[in-house]
């Protein structure tokens, strides 16, 4: 929504959710706040805490619009369902024994990052596992789940014990709470644990992991650097000065 406001003022947009608040699952009150307000001061409707109608998957949705439990239908051009689905999973269903997935199409994995199969050497992470930590699916989440089983598949090579996940590569028992929301091209709010930085600091600090990141696939050496760097102070960080915590803690916020 932040992307089309900004490149196209004039469309109408309207966002729903059934929550009460916007992104209430993950991101911090402040950066709620902030998203809220900069898209209601650019004419968009946020309509909260009134559900989609019907039973998930089978909601009143479709190309037109949808239509809320109260009875309200919102339409539009074009509808953007942003509802999270089930992860692409279904490929690899059948090459594995029951048991393996839960019905939300999620690989089970132990604190290992391994399927308890195949005699453990299927690991999974990502967008496509569940694990008891239950983090929220992201890009930095993926990144650190990959770690760890880079880690692992070496200590498994050399008959090494396996590194238990988060701790064995955040060195605590939750991974930090990073995110980089976008409002548009020069404006978003920045989240690490309880800090919270909104405005055109975010969107040059997204622009910058954007940049680095890209570098670093590429493996241009001070693209890897940057993140070895970047991802050892995180981690420091959220053991010591700005610890990480849970989002049942942002109630009192
Ligand atoms: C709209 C949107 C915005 C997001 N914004 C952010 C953000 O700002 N910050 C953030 O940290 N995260 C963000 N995320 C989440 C983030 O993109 C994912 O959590 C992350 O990409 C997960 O990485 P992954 O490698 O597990 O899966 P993916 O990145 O989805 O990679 C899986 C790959 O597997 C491929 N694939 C699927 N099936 C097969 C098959 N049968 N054979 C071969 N290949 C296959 C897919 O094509 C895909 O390329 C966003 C997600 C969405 C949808």
């Amino acid at each position: 929504a932040g992307e089309i406001l900004t490149r196209y003022p004039d469309k109408k947009v309207v966002i729903t959710d059934r929550t009460e608040e916007l992104c209430a699952q993950f991101f911090r009150p402040k950066t709620r706040t902030y998203a809220k307000k900069w898209l209601e001061e650019r004419g968009a409707e946020v309509v909260l805490g009134d559900p989609i109608d019907g039973k998930f998957p089978d909601l009143k949705i479709d190309e037109k619009g949808c239509t809320l439990r109260s009875g309200r239908r919102l339409t539009g051009d074009i509808v953007y369902k942003c509802m999270g689905f089930r992860p692409c999973t279904e490929w690899v269903k059948d090459s594995l024994p029951p048991g393996c997935m839960d019905k939300g199409g999620y690989l089970k994995v132990n604190d290992h990052l391994q399927l308890d199969v195949c005699g453990k050497t299927v690991f999974a992470m990502g967008d496509c596992m569940i694990h008891s930590s239950n983090e929220v699916k992201l890009g930095h989440t993926a990144e650190v789940n990959a770690h760890l089983v880079a880690e692992n598949v070496r200590r498994m090579a050399k008959r090494k014990p396996l590194l238990p996940y988060p701790k064995g590569v955040v060195g605590a028992s939750k991974t930090p709470r990073i995110y980089a929301l976008s409002l548009g091209k020069y404006d978003g709010s920045l989240g690490f644990n309880s800090l919270v930085v909104n405005g055109s600091m975010a969107a040059f600090f997204k622009w910058m992991v954007e940049w680095t990141k890209i570098l670093a696939c590429r493996e241009v050496l001070v693209g890897i650097a940057f993140w070895q760097f970047s991802d050892i102070t995180a981690n420091f960080l959220g053991r010591t000065l700005v610890r990480t915590t849970s989002v049942d803690d942002d109630k009192d916020e």
